[in-house]
């Protein structure tokens, strides 16, 4: 089904995937370290790749950044660590989503579906306008009252699920379930600390909202500007 590479240097670890992916019809390459993992992704262009955040020779998140510079490959982060700090920094760096071992082979099967249908072609769609603020899903690009607004992709794609829905009130935890891919809550710092990075880029904080307005013990809504 996909071509899944593995960068991860616990052997158990790397083994128990291959197995579980094989079985489910994926083709595994495996990589111990980070820069065999680069090497190896340049080399065979997989569809997916899962990162282990602790490798031996490069932290997992710098490896993330190296990769996003030549690849849209989706990533899901695998990682030991449940900080919040360590799976935001990596979402920032571009992860598509994370798992925090030890994980089910089912749930890991979920994440790389549901990876790969994000990742397929988008149906061409026409800008989402709503008043200054014109968001581009097909380009993935962002304009204030005539200014780009560069934004990571998580915080774009946060952007982009609330202006398709102007004026709903979205909950964070349909958020974390619809954006990150996080049914089951978990961090949900996540959703604060990205919504605060694309209030500061639209030049509105949660004390003097313009197009981001919290309503309190539901969510969060896009609305033109009062
Ligand atoms: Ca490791």
């Amino acid at each position: 089904m996909a071509d899944v590479l593995i960068i991860e240097d616990d052997a158990t670890i790397r083994t128990a995937l291959v197995r579980a992916l094989t079985s489910r019809e994926h083709s595994t390459m495996t990589a111990p370290t980070a820069m065999e993992g680069l090497q190896s992704l340049v080399a065979h262009r997989p569809d997916v790749v899962l990162l282990d955040l602790g490798l031996p020779d490069l932290d997992g998140t710098a490896l993330l950044a190296m990769i996003r510079a030549v690849s849209d490959v989706p990533v899901l982060v695998i990682s030991a660590r449940d900080d919040d700090r360590g799976i935001i920094a990596a979402l920032d760096a571009g992860a598509d989503d994370y798992l925090v071992k030890p994980f089910a082979a089912d749930q890991l099967e979920a994440r790389i579906r549901a990876v790969l249908r994000r990742a397929a072609p988008e149906e061409v769609s026409t800008p989402i306008e709503v008043g200054e603020l014109t968001v581009d899903v097909r380009s993935r690009t962002v304009v204030l009252a005539g200014n780009p607004v560069e934004l990571s992709p998580k915080e774009f794609d946060l952007l982009a699920y609330l202006a398709e829905r102007p004026g709903q009130v979205v909950s964070k935890r349909e958020l974390l379930a619809k954006v990150w891919n996080q049914p089951y809550g978990g961090a949900d710092k996540t959703v604060d600390v990205h919504l605060h990075w694309v209030r500061r880029k639209l030049g509105e904080s949660a004390e003097h909202p313009v197009y981001l307005h919290r309503v309190r013990g539901v969510g969060v809504k896009l609305v033109p500007p009062a």
